[in-house]
């Protein structure tokens, strides 16, 4: 039996025990939930590591564990945050060293990786569907948008921030630059290009046959089109799961239809989307399960 302590801080911090890689389709345990997004948001760093090491002693209660898996929204690289955007007081701090520390005094010895969030989400969905075995990639679609992958490869793989408009008036992205995925797609750059409309009104409206919002709305799944054609054409055709809130508004007909316009010669054919519900548990697995079989250097 191994047992592995996976957490995700996502809209809240969440953390479980999950045995022999989650292979059953779920954690062995209940998801704990702790610190949310507003209390981590007013905390300084060293707050934030102890609401995510308290939650992680919790969920190992005592029991002897392998492995310690966090997922992390922002660019990880080897357990530093050197970037994240709704929780800048991070940037910079060496989590994988602070949070090691926590729990090497609360009676936990086991390594600790750290992850971009993205990526547990593709390693969870790899462990809970048992397709280990080969390479799965997600986008999540929420205020930010994230590209992971399985199995875990080192690199930046920032597929959120790819450019998919040469357009020089798309300058909504969060982080300033131009055409890029999440400048499109983003929840938070449709409030700022729509000032008059939330994002649920914008798709209600294209549903009803408003042209502006309907414009945006084939704009909004071209560019998904035109990202994951990018991907297919760098690391091949296959499976990508789509997740995250607004997933709910991809409509995969017209995504198959743009996809197909953008990826003609034949070794690149036979790719295949599919939307998942958000899910704790599939997170809690995928930390865990990384943990355990890629530990981040
Ligand atoms: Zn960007």
């Amino acid at each position: 039996m191994r047992r592995a302590i996976g957490v995700l801080v996502s809209d809240r911090v969440v953390a479980g025990m999950v045995e022999d890689g989650g292979q059953n389709g779920k954690p062995f345990t209940e998801p704990l939930l702790g610190c949310t997004a507003d209390e981590l948001a007013s905390l300084p760093a060293d707050q934030i590591v102890e609401c995510i090491g308290e939650l992680i002693v919790k969920a190992g209660s005592g029991q002897p564990v392998m492995a310690v898996g966090a997922g992390l929204p922002g660019v990880i690289r080897h357990g530093v945050v050197e970037e994240s955007p709704n929780l800048q007081q991070l940037k910079g701090t060496n989590i994988r060293r602070f949070l090691g520390d926590f729990l090497h005094m609360h009676g936990i010895d086991a390594p600790v990786s750290v992850y971009n969030d993205a990526d547990i989400v593709a390693a969870g969905l790899a462990g809970t569907r048992g397709q280990l075995d080969r390479m799965v990639r997600v986008w999540t679609l929420g205020n930010g948008i994230g590209y992971g992958q399985y199995p875990w490869t080192e690199g930046m793989w920032e597929g959120g921030h790819m450019v998919v408009s040469l357009d020089p008036k798309e300058r909504f992205c969060g982080c300033g630059g131009v055409g890029h995925l999440e400048g499109i797609m983003g929840h938070r750059a449709m409030r700022l290009r729509f000032l008059d409309l939330e994002p649920e009104e914008v798709f209600a409206q294209a549903a009803q046959g408003d042209t502006r919002c309907a414009e945006f709305v084939a704009l909004w799944h071209r560019a998904l089109a035109a990202a994951t054609a990018s991907m297919i054409h760098l690391s091949g055709p296959g499976k990508f799961f789509i997740t995250g809130p607004n997933s709910k508004h991809v409509d995969l007909e017209i995504l198959g239809r743009f996809l197909n316009d953008t990826v003609k010669m034949s070794p690149f054919q036979g790719y295949v989307f599919e939307v998942v519900p958000s899910s704790n548990e599939v997170a809690i697995v995928g930390a865990a399960l990384n943990a355990d079989r890629t530990p981040a250097e």
